[in-house]
C-alpha cells in the first residue's frame, strides 16, 4: 500500500482503478518557410478551427456545469481571437520567416510569461488557459487530438495536470476522481471539479507505475492511497457510504425554501473569501453572500490591489450572484492577517491592536479606494457593504462620512451608483453594548461570533493551549447575541450571524428564536443549516 498527502480540491470518498493520463504535449520545431501568406493562411484557418471547437465546448459546458463555468469557453475564444495575439503571431511568422507551429507556441509562451508576472493571483492562474489556447492551436495545425479517453469502467484519473479543455470534455460518468501533480485552487480546472462535484487531490506526485491499480481518493483528508490493504478498504467503503447518504438527504433541500415551520423565512447566506468560492456558492443554492472577506484580496496580492482589479471582482460576484445580496466586508487585515506591504509593526497583542476598521480610519487612501471601487461596482448588483471592529458610535460617524464623500465624489464624475445598504459588524463586546445606539445609524448589523467569543471571553481565538476554556455556547456570548438582535429589531434594523457560530446547528433554533433574521456560513454548511431551519418551529 502507498499513502500520499496533498492538497484538497474538492471533498468526498472516491474508491476504484487509476488511469494514468499522459498529455501528448504538441512538438514543436522551427522551420523556415519563405512563403509568410501561406502560413498566415495556415494559422487564420487554425484559428478558425479552434474557435468552433471552443464553441462545442461551450455548448456542451452549458449543459453539465452552467452558463457561469462555461463562460470559460467564451473568454478562451476572446483570448484566441484577441488582436494583440493574433498580431504576435503573424508578426513572428512574417517578421521571422518561419512556420505557423512555432509562431503559435512562441506567441503563446510570450502571453503566457506576460500573465505569469502579474501581481494579482487570479490573472496569473489565466496563464494555464492561453498555454491551453496554444495547445489547441497546435493541436489544429498539427492534426491531432488531445483529449482524454477514458475506458468502459469508471476511474480515478491521475494526471500530471489538467487543462479546464480536458476536464470539461470528459464524460463525468465515467469518472470517480481525479488526482495531479500541478495545479491549483484558484484554476479553472479547480472550479470545474468543484461545480462537477467530483473529489480532487493535487501536489500528488503521480507515477505511472499505478495505471490499472486500486485508488482511494479522500478529498477531505487531502489523501491518496494506492493498493490499498482489505481493512483500509473496509474503512473507507464504510466511510462512503455514510457520506453518501448524508449528501442525498441534504441535495433533497435544493430549491427548497429557508423557512421555518411556522413559516417565518429565514436569509440564509455564504460567507466567501475569493471568486473561486462563487461556485460552491452557487452548487449549495445559498441565497445570497453574507460576508465577502475582501482582505484576501489584499493578502494574495503583493502590493495595494488598484481601485480597478477590487472594482473587477466585486463587479463579478455581483453579477454572478445576478441580483441576489452580496454583503462585502471593509478590510480587516492585521492581527493574524498580515501583508508586508501594509508595513504593520509587530505588536505585544495584535488582537487587540492596530486592524481592520483602526487601519481603514487612519489610511483613509487605502479605505476610499475600496470603497470607490464598492459602489462603482454597486451598479451591478445588489451590494450592501458592512465595517468590521467597530466600537464606537463615533467611529460610525467617521465611517459614514467617508462613505458619503466617496459616493458624492463618484456621482460628480458622473458614475452610477446602486442603492447600498451600509451596515456594522458586531464582534467586540462595545459595540454589542452599545447596538441600541449603533443601530440607530446603519442598516444592518452582522454578529461576527469568531471574534465576539474572543473579547467576550478574553481567550485568544489562536491559541491552541486554550481550547478547553473555548466555550462558543457561553451565556455571556448567548446574551450578548440576544441582546444585539432585540436592539437592531428595536430600530427597525435586520440582523444576522456570519461567524462560525451560524453554521452550529445545534444553535440554530435558539437564534431563530432570538428573532435573528440572517445567516451566512460557508457554502458547504448550507443545506445542513437550511435542514435545522425547516426543522424549527
Ligand atoms: C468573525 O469575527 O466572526 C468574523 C466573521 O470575522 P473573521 O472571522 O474574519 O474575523
Ligand atoms: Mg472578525
Amino acid at each position: 500500500m502507498e499513502k500520499k498527502t496533498g492538497k484538497k480540491i474538492v471533498g468526498g470518498i472516491a474508491i476504484g482503478k487509476i488511469r494514468f493520463f499522459e498529455k501528448s504535449r504538441n512538438q514543436v520545431s522551427r522551420r523556415k518557410e519563405e512563403d509568410s501568406e501561406k502560413e498566415i493562411a495556415r494559422y487564420e484557418k487554425a484559428a478558425k478551427t479552434a474557435a468552433g471547437q471552443l464553441e462545442e465546448l461551450y455548448e456542451k459546458a452549458l449543459v453539465e456545469v452552467g452558463e457561469t463555468n462555461a463562460e470559460l469557453f467564451h473568454a478562451h475564444r476572446m483570448m484566441l481571437e484577441d488582436e494583440d495575439f493574433r498580431e504576435s503571431v503573424i508578426h513572428i511568422i512574417s517578421g521571422q520567416k518561419v512556420n505557423a507551429e512555432y509562431a503559435v507556441a512562441a506567441a503563446g509562451d510570450r502571453f503566457a510569461e506576460m500573465f505569469e508576472n502579474m501581481e494579482d493571483e487570479y490573472f496569473r492562474a489565466r496563464s494555464a488557459d492561453i498555454r491551453d489556447i496554444t495547445e489547441r492551436l497546435l493541436s489544429v495545425l498539427n492534426g491531432s487530438e488531445n483529449t482524454v479517453v477514458l475506458g468502459e469502467e469508471p476511474v480515478i484519473l491521475a494526471a500530471e495536470d489538467l487543462a479546464p479543455s480536458e476536464t470539461v470534455q470528459m464524460d463525468k460518468s465515467r469518472l470517480l476522481a481525479f488526482v495531479t501533480h500541478y495545479g491549483s485552487v484558484n484554476s479553472h480546472t479547480a472550479i470545474l471539479a468543484r461545480t462537477m462535484g467530483i473529489p480532487a487531490l493535487a501536489g500528488i506526485e503521480i507515477s505511472r507505475d499505478w495505471d490499472g491499480k486500486l485508488g482511494i481518493v479522500d478529498g477531505e483528508a487531502g489523501v491518496f492511497v494506492v493498493d490499498p490493504t482489505v481493512s483500509v478498504l473496509e474503512a473507507c467503503f464504510k466511510k462512503k457510504a455514510a457520506e453518501e447518504e448524508q449528501k442525498k438527504l441534504l441535495q433533497l433541500l435544493k430549491g427548497k425554501e429557508d423557512v421555518t415551520l411556522s413559516g417565518r423565512k429565514i436569509r440564509l447566506y455564504a460567507n466567501i473569501g475569493n471568486l473561486q468560492d462563487l461556485t460552491a456558492v452557487l452548487e449549495n443554492d445559498a441565497a445570497g453572500i453574507g460576508l465577502f472577506r475582501s482582505e484576501f484580496l489584499y493578502l494574495e496580492s503583493s502590493d495595494y490591489p488598484t481601485e480597478e482589479a477590487q472594482f473587477q471582482v466585486y463587479r463579478r460576484v455581483l453579477e454572478t450572484m445576478g441580483g441576489k445580496k452580496v454583503i462585502i466586508r471593509t478590510l480587516d487585515i492585521g492581527a493574524d492577517k498580515q501583508a508586508d506591504y501594509f508595513g504593520l509593526e509587530k505588536e505585544e497583542n495584535p488582537a487587540l491592536g492596530y486592524r481592520a476598521i483602526r487601519i481603514c480610519l487612519t489610511r483613509t487612501d487605502v479605505f476610499k479606494t475600496q470603497l470607490r471601487a464598492l459602489f462603482r461596482a454597486s451598479a451591478y448588483g445588489n451590494l450592501a457593504i458592512m465595517y468590521p471592529m467597530v466600537i464606537s458610535a463615533e467611529e460610525v460617524h467617521r465611517i459614514r462620512k467617508i462613505s458619503w464623500e466617496v459616493k458624492r465624489e463618484l456621482e460628480e464624475e458622473g458614475i452610477p451608483v446602486g442603492p447600498v445598504e451600509e451596515g456594522i459588524m458586531i464582534e467586540t463586546p462595545a459595540a454589542a453594548v452599545m447596538s441600541d445606539e449603533l443601530a440607530k445609524l446603519v442598516d444592518f448589523f452582522s454578529i461576527g461570533t469568531n471574534d465576539l467569543i474572543q473579547y467576550t471571553l478574553a481567550l485568544d481565538r489562536q491559541n491552541e493551549q486554550l481550547e478547553e476554556f473555548y466555550d462558543p455556547h457561553h451565556p455571556a456570548v448567548l446574551r450578548l447575541i440576544e441582546q444585539v438582535i432585540r436592539n437592531g429589531h428595536d430600530a427597525g434594523i435586520w440582523v444576522g450571524i456570519c461567524g462560525e457560530l451560524g453554521a452550529d446547528t445545534g444553535l440554530t433554533e435558539q437564534f431563530l428564536n432570538m428573532g435573528l433574521d440572517e445567516l451566512s456560513v460557508a457554502p458547504g454548511c448550507i443545506l445542513p443549516v437550511r435542514k435545522a431551519i425547516r426543522e424549527t418551529l
